[in-house]
């Protein structure tokens, strides 16, 4: 039997608009190796990645830790602004200027502190070998150490005692000289036989340590993304109002690479202005504007200057602005304007538009224009990410999916026997409650009661980014394998000449293409 291959996206065969559970792509010719897939491809027009994945503004998921894990993995990310406009240049700079293997934040204790903390520190952070300085901070004059062994056996009484009274003092600590390169301090460090090592500047001042674990771990990164100064690249999220060029300012004294315009609906006056303002002030600053699903409103953002948009607009995994009211009270009207928030959220907004089909457009316009995409939201697995990038997209943007990774800002917690971290939409009544960045994404100016867009949870321990990134790597390489792309440049011009063949997935096809038939089975991804 002859099937005709229907063309679901080139060809708008199926009329209505798809997400990206609804099709599947047809496998091609394979003649090399998955591991020869190049996975190059632009964030910006001026900024490539060896690795299309970008981690999401979001404050459960990019801070300092996470931007600098995918800079290290070939990726970006791009630091949330819910916060002071201080601290989130902190981060930025906390990225531009990491030095693999040096710890430029450790914990740091005072003389003052009593062991108990230390106990609690351990508890919370995991490790002990804490340096102490006299002002309790990094930079004040390094007066000792306090690791396990100084307090491991004391009794419960000594636990109120002063650290001053029980760590090991400068004198019989091993320290290195700021300018210390990595080999020396490892030399100096497997000589010493510690733990740690501190380094200190011509003032006898803490300005960071090295510990023997991550030398152990130490290993080369050949994807990072780098700036010509060989700092890693560092992005952060700002909004469209008037106190936001301040933040922009602070955030490119920092050093930051790109600047997200964060808004949810990304076709605004707000932004084009914004735009304009970026590039007059910072003409080299590269500017992701969005976020759009149509080619509307792409035009009006490109013709502003973008160099990059982001896609998406009721796809995210804690999105609820695409759900149509489904309770409006019959009189509305006699609500008093002071309903509480979560109470509107369940309302909704009844816009956005299926993922899949906002790439595809977006992106078949923009490139006319060589302006990147960036599908943002809704991705969920590996396929789902090679899917993004045959619709045309040239990165992805992840919240979700890398939520609860060590790197993600925020402690785990215990619940139901399960390890977890928080993870929040950044327009839900929990994150705009912290009345910073997150309401200028999901407020315009006049707005005078909150609609609450997202919703607040938690997701499972995923371990360290270092491990789960090469597995979307791989992932997303052995899906361009399978194609018969051995770049994302080839997938994309497989999908715009018509090569590259779509298919719909009936709701069996998809129960079909899932696990079936088996009594229990364990799900490990790698
Ligand atoms: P995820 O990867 O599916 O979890 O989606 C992450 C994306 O959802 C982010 O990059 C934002 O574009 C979007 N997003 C973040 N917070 C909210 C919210 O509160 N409501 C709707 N969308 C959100």
């Amino acid at each position: 039997m002859e099937m005709e291959e229907k063309v679901l996206f080139p060809g708008k065969a199926w009329g209505s608009d798809v997400s990206s559970g609804d099709f599947l792509i047809l496998p091609g010719y394979i003649d090399f190796t998955s591991d020869q897939v190049d996975l190059t491809s632009a964030l910006t027009k001026k900024i490539t990645l060896k690795t299309p994945l970008v981690s999401s503004p979001m404050d459960t998921v990019t801070e300092a830790n996470m931007a600098i894990a995918m800079a290290l993995m070939g990726g970006i990310g791009i630091i949330h602004h819910n916060c002071t406009p201080e601290f989130q240049a902190k981060q930025v700079r906390r990225v531009k200027k990491y030095e693999q293997g040096f710890i430029t934040d450790p914990v740091v204790m005072s003389p003052r502190d009593r062991v108990r903390d230390v106990f609690e520190a351990k508890a919370r952070h995991g490790f002990c070998g804490i340096p102490i300085t006299d002002t309790g901070t990094l930079g004040g004059k390094l007066v000792g150490i306090i690791s396990s062994r100084d307090i491991d056996f004391l009794t419960q009484e000594e636990h109120n005692l002063p650290l001053a009274e029980v760590m090991t003092r400068r004198e019989d600590l091993v320290v290195a000289p700021a300018g210390v390169t990595l080999k020396e301090a490892n030399e100096i460090l497997q000589r010493s036989k510690k733990g740690k090592l501190p380094i200190v500047n011509e003032d006898a001042q803490l300005v960071a340590i090295i510990a023997r674990t991550d030398l152990k771990k130490n290993r080369d990164y050949p994807l990072a993304s780098k700036d010509s100064k060989k700092q890693l690249l560092c992005g952060a999220a700002i909004g469209t109002h008037e106190d936001d060029k301040y933040r922009l300012d602070l955030l490119v004294q920092a050093g930051v690479d790109a600047v997200v315009l964060d808004s949810s609906q990304g076709n605004s006056v707000f932004q084009i202005r914004m735009i304009k303002h970026v590039k007059e002030k910072y003409p080299d600053l590269q500017v992701i504007g969005g976020n759009v699903v149509t080619a509307a409103q792409a035009k009006n953002l490109i013709d502003a200057g973008v160099d990059a948009l982001r896609v998406g607009m009721g796809s995210g995994s804690i999105c609820i602005t695409q759900e149509a009211a489904p309770k409006i009270p019959p009189d509305f009207s006699s609500l008093s304007p002071k309903l509480p928030t979560t109470i509107l959220g369940s309302f909704m907004l009844a816009v956005g538009r299926p993922q899949a089909t906002a790439v595809y457009k977006v992106a078949e316009y923009a490139r006319r224009f060589a302006v990147p995409v960036i599908a943002d939201g809704g991705i969920q697995t590996v396929g789902h990410i090679a899917k993004a990038l045959a619709l045309g997209a040239s990165t992805v943007m992840m919240g979700s999916l890398l939520a609860a990774t060590s790197e993600a800002p925020g402690e785990y917690f215990f619940a139901d026997g399960l390890r977890l971290k928080k993870y929040r939409g950044m327009g839900s009544v929990d994150a705009m409650d912290k009345h910073l960045g997150s309401q200028s994404r999901y407020f315009s100016e006049s707005d005078k009661i909150k609609v609450a867009q997202g919703v607040s949870g938690a997701v499972q321990d995923k371990g360290s980014i270092q491990k789960f990134l090469p597995y979307l790597i791989a992932g997303i390489q052995h899906g361009c394998q399978d194609i018969g792309a051995k770049s994302l440049t080839q997938l994309r011009a497989m999908m715009y000449s018509g090569e590259l063949k779509f298919e719909k997935r009936t709701l069996c096809a998809q129960l079909e293409g899932g696990v079936h038939g088996l009594h229990s089975y364990e799900k490990r991804l790698f």
